[in-house]
């Protein structure tokens, strides 16, 4: 493998497409991977991170482990990507590359939200560390789950915050004490998939969770516990999980290739109008949600074009926009459903009811992949 691939990011998107290139090509690789950070982290984790079910330290994979033939990680912070010229500049040089993957996902604009930045967010590391540490001194009150805007990451931790803090204030034995309410732009939760809205729904109603979609947080004020709505009106809180908005990094925006926040690809082979240059992941426009089973799922089909361009060989089979999402239920239960993004008019989800089985097969699929990118 002669040609020089640099990978930007280190999540989802950015490891498997790094691992698929290493399996095929082994130590003829020549495949460049940064990040800004350390360690990985699972999406989901946040959430058991912020309800106490383990530490950070226990769910952070380091990039130290990453010993794959043929990949070259580095730790540095981009700074600058040409994509006509396929060089990224970083805090410590500068790369050049035959093809360029950029799978920087989606970053949190705190700035369009005015007060979030003061208040409580379970979408970061930080952010669900610093609710894990506010939690154990919760115990009444109002609960808001508010999210600040769309497209979102998981379209359905919001609500799996709510079920789980249902949980965890029933442990407690003080949710007779506090409410909880989500506010969502979305107008039912997983709208590709009435089933799955409708088992969400009817879970919020057995346990006293009230459920507001197609609305959003406009400015949040935390000394005064009160949360307003771009539609108009006001929500009180006593305690905020929110969503910050979303958009692709700065460096990605300043670079010239993000038409309205994001980057836009094909949505078969994920090449951005830059030839040799692809995005795959939450940082691409594509038609599927952001979530890391469809970063994955997209830099599976980047690996294999370029192993066809490579080789020389004829291209593979077009992205299809197909993920399954594990979905927290509470009492111990996981649901799940299976999204088909692309191949019909609309997309369209098929519900798997939450069960115990379910969450056997969440925590392979986390084990599998830490097996795979990490060898842990
Ligand atoms: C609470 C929560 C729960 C979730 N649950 C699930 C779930 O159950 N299933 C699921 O599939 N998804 C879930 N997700 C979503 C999932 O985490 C993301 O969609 C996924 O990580 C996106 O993968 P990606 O490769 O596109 O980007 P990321 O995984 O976000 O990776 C981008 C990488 O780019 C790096 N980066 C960014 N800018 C720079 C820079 N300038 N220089 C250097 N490095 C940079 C970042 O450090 C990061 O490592 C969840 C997310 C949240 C917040």
């Amino acid at each position: 493998m002669p040609k020089r691939v640099v990978v930007l990011g280190a999540g989802f998107g950015g490891l498997e497409l790094a691992t698929t290139l290493s399996e095929e090509f082994g130590d003829g690789a020549d495949v460049t991977l940064i990040d800004r950070s350390d360690a990985f982290v699972f999406g989901y984790s946040k959430l058991d991170v912020m309800f106490g079910r383990t530490t950070l330290d226990a769910v952070r994979l380091p990039y130290r482990e990453l010993a794959k033939p043929g990949v070259r990680f580095l730790q540095e912070e981009i700074t600058a990507i040409d994509p006509e010229a396929k060089v990224v500049a970083t805090d410590a040089g500068t790369h050049e590359a035959d093809y360029l993957v950029v799978a920087l996902g989606a970053d949190y604009d705190f700035d369009a939200t005015p007060g979030l930045a003061g208040s409580t967010e379970f979408y970061s590391v930080a952010g669900a560390v610093r609710l894990s540490e506010l939690l154990p001194d919760f115990s009444q009150g109002r609960v808001v789950v508010g999210v600040c805007g769309a497209p979102y990451k998981c379209p359905p931790a919001p609500s799996e915050a709510a079920l789980l803090m249902h949980d965890y204030l029933t442990a407690k034995g003080v949710r007779d004490d506090c409410s909880i309410s989500i506010v969502m732009p979305l107008p039912t939760p997983v709208p590709p998939s009435p089933d799955t809205s409708e088992a969400l729904l009817a879970a919020f109603a057995e346990r006293d969770i009230e459920f507001t979609g197609g609305v959003r947080i406009g400015s949040v004020d935390a000394a005064r516990g009160v949360a307003t709505l771009e539609e108009g009106g006001e929500v009180g809180f006593d305690l905020f999980l929110g969503v910050p908005k979303h958009r692709a990094p700065d460096v990605v925006i300043a670079s010239g290739m993000a038409v309205d926040g994001y980057v836009p690809v094909s949505s078969q082979t994920l090449e951005t109008l830059y030839p040799g240059v692809y995005a795959v992941g939450d940082v691409a426009t594509v038609g599927v949600p952001k979530a890391g089973v469809f970063s994955e799922g997209a830099a599976r089909v980047v690996a294999k074009e370029l192993i066809a361009a490579l080789r020389d060989e004829s291209p593979p089979a077009a992205y299809d926009g197909l993920g399954s999402c594990y979905i927290e239920f509470g009492a111990g239960r996981i649901g799940r459903v299976d999204v088909d993004f692309l191949s019909g008019p609309k997309p369209t989800g098929t519900f798997q009811e939450p069960s115990v089985a379910l969450v056997k097969e969440k925590e392979h699929f986390g084990a599998s992949r830490r097996a795979r990118w990490f060898g842990l």
